[in-house]
């Protein structure tokens, strides 16, 4: 038979442990990323260098694979939509479209009854001062965010001297939420009403900046039960297909919000080439392959520490025991708040 060939679109640490699942399975990876020094490149069989509206270049990718997926949720909608119609693109682009704006986002989850944070949608400062009844809050970018990254903490009206906001772009006011813990739920979609569930995981942030992910996560039963049903129901209303992850809050109250939702594989996942049968890049790979569905088994809890900006020359140098998973993503450069690597530590082993 001949090898499946799977387009990746996005070169960074989630495609570069996509093509490492893929290969386990026997299937060929073509990643096309605009960034020439994309991790990826050391992981796939074929790399393309390439702006995401390259015709010329597009073309040459879709030819060479026989499905599409992607990394990052940050790709414009009418580039997925137009690569769908020469080769199928999953998760499918409407999702993207949906996820990818924070007040559409939310906007979704209030219409699928899925409690999230109060917020409102921002053009300029004046909105600020209606909706001032949000503050403490966190001003959000509604496109092109991730890890903190065009987010301001405002306490009060006064911040927005400090922080001299440009609205430029939209922007979505969210209530501070008292946070107690965040925790995510990990989900591989096949097709309707055919999933694979993960455990809730539990994440520690550090200037909004995920830093460990452990399971079990110390939650109660009520929470491990309702984040697990409602992240069902977003990948079923959806209609996903492929892994995607879901960021929950519990606030000092224990009231579970929806934070977001990421249409792909999940930093908070990466425990779960450790402690399952599948991972969540395995599983994402048979979805989008249509291979078959395996049910999940859990092999053991573990703890994962993301390794940030120049952290990782101390990892580097390490010796770790078996019980110790090191991935260095290779990545060129290093720089401040910049994920550089992972370390899993497996317990019961
Ligand atoms: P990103 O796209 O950067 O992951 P998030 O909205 O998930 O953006 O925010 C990153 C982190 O910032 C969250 O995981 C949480 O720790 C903190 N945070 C974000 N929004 C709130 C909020 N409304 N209340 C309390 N903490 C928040
Ligand atoms: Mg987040």
């Amino acid at each position: 038979m001949t090898k499946i060939s799977l387009g990746i679109i996005g070169g960074g640490q989630l495609g570069s442990l996509l093509c490492a699942a893929a290969k386990n399975i026997n299937i060929n990876t073509v990643v096309i990323s605009d960034d020439i020094d994309a991790p990826a490149k050391h992981f796939a069989n074929h790399f393309i260098y390439s702006k995401y509206d390259n015709e010329e270049n597009l073309k040459k990718f879709t030819s060479k694979v026989d499905k599409i997926t992607y990394e990052f949720e940050n790709i414009p909608y009418n580039v997925l939509s137009k690569l769908d119609k020469v080769k199928k693109v999953n998760p499918h682009p409407e999702v993207n479209k949906i996820v990818q704006h924070r007040y559409s986002e939310k906007k979704f989850l209030i219409k699928n009854n899925i409690r999230t944070t109060k917020f409102e949608k921002i053009i300029n400062e004046d909105d600020i001062r209606k909706n001032k009844d949000l503050l403490p809050g966190i001003l959000k970018t509604c496109t092109l965010g991730y890890d903190g990254k065009g987010q301001y903490k405002l306490k009060n009206l006064d911040d927005l001297d400090n922080h001299r906001v440009s609205f430029d772009r939209e922007f979505i006011l969210e209530k501070l939420v008292n946070l107690e813990k965040e925790i995510s739920v990990v989900i591989t979609r096949f097709s309707k009403d055919k999933y694979e569930i993960y455990e809730p995981i539990e994440n520690l942030h550090e200037e909004q900046i995920l830093k460990h992910s452990t399971i079990p996560a110390k939650i109660e039963l009520s929470h491990f039960k309702k984040s697990q049903e409602w992240a069902k129901l977003i990948s079923e209303k959806l209609q996903y297909v492929g892994t995607l992850c879901v960021e929950f809050f519990i606030d000092k109250e224990q009231n579970l919000y929806v934070n977001e939702i990421a249409p792909r594989v999940h930093n908070s996942g990466h425990l779960t080439i450790n402690t399952y049968n599948i991972s969540q890049f395995e599983n994402h790979i048979r979805a989008v392959c249509g291979l078959e569905k395996i049910k999940l088994e859990k092999i053991c809890n573990a703890k994962m520490i993301n390794i940030i900006g120049d952290e990782i020359n101390i990892y580097r140098n390490k010796k770790y025991s078996e019980k110790e998973f090191f991935f260095d993503y290779s990545k060129k450069q290093i720089k401040p708040k910049r994920k550089m690597g992972h370390l899993t530590v497996i317990e019961n082993k």
